[in-house]
């Protein structure tokens, strides 16, 4: 199609003359020029004829334009035409695509109520995977750690291994010297029935011995024990002479001298006095019947001798052990040598009380044991296995002796008490018999019989009795005399048994350091070398 010209080209180049540029100061500077009327006529013949030539280019113009709004129109309908059949397909495709649409949502919605089945699955499988990453966890720690043992057992295996080879070579060596162990072990224990031959023999020879010796020592001997002062002792103290058998009393003028077979001085420990008797307290091991007496005035020390610092002592306090609690200890250290060589042995203790002629059992004090005879004095005896025995009886002892002090309104030192331990020893068909006697004797001081009265009276004749029945007693057994006056005093008579005989006897004179107690000092030493005096002869 061409294109039509513009206005402007078709009027403006012919114009000439007729310039629309200039502006009015211009114009106005300038005169405007006066045109002859036959070049008016001109130009505007010549603007008739363009005017025309734009009439009939306008025309055209139309003329184009109609057809191409006609082409257009046509166009349009058949585009019409077209969008119109192809809204139908839409239409058509968009119920399709609905009812995919409506499909897909269905299995969309299957698969969601699937997918959160799944998710809870996976959840649980989730957790149960952390669970079995957790085992996992353990199991390679553990792993790890049998790892290790593996490898330190290993090491272990290769150390024992080595030590294998050493041990097969010390194991080599070893049953070398098992065959000589075993050839020594064969003489050794020829060697040793031997020696138990000779044991059993030599103990035999030594129990003879011991006895011997006793008897050279004599069966009745005296010791005097002087006891320290006291912090409480607030008068004077005696003036004495002590050597290992001698002791010289001074009062004023006053030089007496006696002679004893051991005299012990104040600072004496109970040690150094048991060493001395302690073979005598053996003998009893040994089947013979033993006494040992303490003699001596009440605060002399007799209770301290016998049974040691236990009855002022707490029950669970340190207190310092008298003969009573040494002897026991040797018992049973003897016994269990002897049990090597055979011998067994059971030891029984009684105690007892002689107060006014009167026998108390101090393990039944509810029993007073009458009779005249000794197989009616027959105490409780309780089986001592060990040393811890022995405290539990003495304490039993002292309270029921107490409980009875307060009821009769007497004090301990005014009775006899007697410690009874009997041993039997057995070896095949060998027995032994033999009995210990600890008294510790009621106190020697003479009462006045002329002051007291009432039961004092009772109390102090009999106390004078039985000590001199005592005396008379062993006067007679030294003098080997036909009557022994065993029937004199309840004491005496129950002893009787263990003082005649092959019975073996030793008394304690005990004497208070102190100047107020010299004439009660001096009686016990006469008393105690009367008794000496015996044995002596
Ligand atoms: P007794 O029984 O003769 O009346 P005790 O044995 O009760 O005398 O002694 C009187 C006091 O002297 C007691 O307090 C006792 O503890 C003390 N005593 C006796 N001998 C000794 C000693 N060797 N060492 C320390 N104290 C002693
Ligand atoms: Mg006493």
């Amino acid at each position: 199609m061409s294109i039509p010209p513009k206005f402007c080209e078709i009027l403006s180049p012919r114009l000439g003359g007729l310039e629309p540029s200039l502006s009015y100061t211009e114009r106005s500077s300038k005169m405007p020029e006066v045109k002859k009327p036959s070049a008016i006529i001109r130009e505007q013949k010549i603007l008739l004829s363009r005017l025309e030539q734009i009439n009939q280019l306008c025309s055209s113009l139309k003329q184009k334009k109609l057809k191409t709004l006609e082409s257009l129109k046509h166009q349009l309908t058949e585009t019409n035409a077209s969008i119109e059949s192809q809204l139908k397909k839409n239409k058509e495709s968009e119920q399709d695509r609905d009812n995919t649409l409506k499909r897909l949502y269905d299995k969309l919605y299957s698969l969601k109520n699937n997918n959160s089945q799944i998710i809870a699955k996976i959840e649980s499988d989730t957790l149960k995977l952390s669970k079995i990453e957790q085992e996992n966890l353990d199991l390679s720690i553990t792993k790890q750690q049998l790892i290790n043992q593996k490898i330190s057992l290993e090491e272990y295996l290769n150390k024992i291994e080595a030590s294998n080879i050493t041990s097969n070579n010390k194991l080599s060596e070893l049953t070398e010297k098992e065959s000589i162990y075993k050839i020594i072990q064969e003489s050794y224990e020829e060697a040793y029935q031997d020696y138990q031959k000779k044991r059993n023999e030599s103990y035999e020879e030594l129990k003879k011995l011991n006895n011997c010796l006793q008897e050279l020592k004599g069966n009745i001997r005296v010791f005097c024990k002087i006891r320290p002062l006291l912090a409480d002792d607030r008068t004077e103290p005696i003036k004495l002479e002590i050597n290992d058998k001698t002791i010289t009393v001074f009062k004023a003028e006053k030089v007496s001298r006696f002679v004893f077979d051991r005299v012990f001085g104040p600072s004496a420990s109970i040690d150094e006095v048991f060493e001395e008797i302690s073979q005598l307290v053996q003998s009893a091991l040994d089947g013979y019947k033993v006494c040992i007496f303490a003699y001596g005035q009440t605060g002399s020390g007799k209770t301290y001798t016998m049974e040691g610092s236990i009855q002022t002592a707490p029950y669970d306090q340190a207190y310092t052990k008298g003969i009573i609690q040494k002897s026991m200890e040797l018992m049973f250290s003897a016994s269990s040598k002897l049990e090597e060589i055979g011998w067994s042995y059971k030891f029984y203790a009684s105690t007892i009380e002689i107060y006014n002629e009167q026998v108390r059992d101090l393990l039944d004090y509810s029993k007073t044991l009458t009779g005249f005879s000794s197989s009616l004095i027959n105490p409780i005896s309780i089986e001592i296995k060990s040393y811890e025995d022995l405290v539990p009886l003495l304490i039993k002892a002292r309270k029921n002796r107490a409980e009875a002090e307060t009821e009769c309104n007497i004090n301990s030192s005014r009775s006899h008490f007697l410690f009874q331990l009997k041993i039997f020893g057995k070896k095949n068909n060998e027995i032994t018999n033999g009995v210990l006697n600890l008294i510790d004797l009621a106190g020697s001081e003479r009462l006045k019989i002329s002051k007291a009265q009432g039961d004092r009276l009772e109390e102090t004749k009999a106390i004078n009795k039985s000590l001199s029945a005592l005396g008379d007693v062993i006067h007679s057994l030294v003098k080997k005399e036909k009557h022994i006056p065993f029937r004199n005093s309840k004491l005496t008579y129950i002893l009787q048994n263990c003082l005649g005989g092959d019975g073996k006897t030793l008394m304690f004179v005990n004497i208070s350091p102190l100047a107020v107690n010299f004439k009660e000092t001096l009686n016990s030493l006469i008393f105690a070398r009367k008794v000496n005096a015996c044995t002596l002869n």
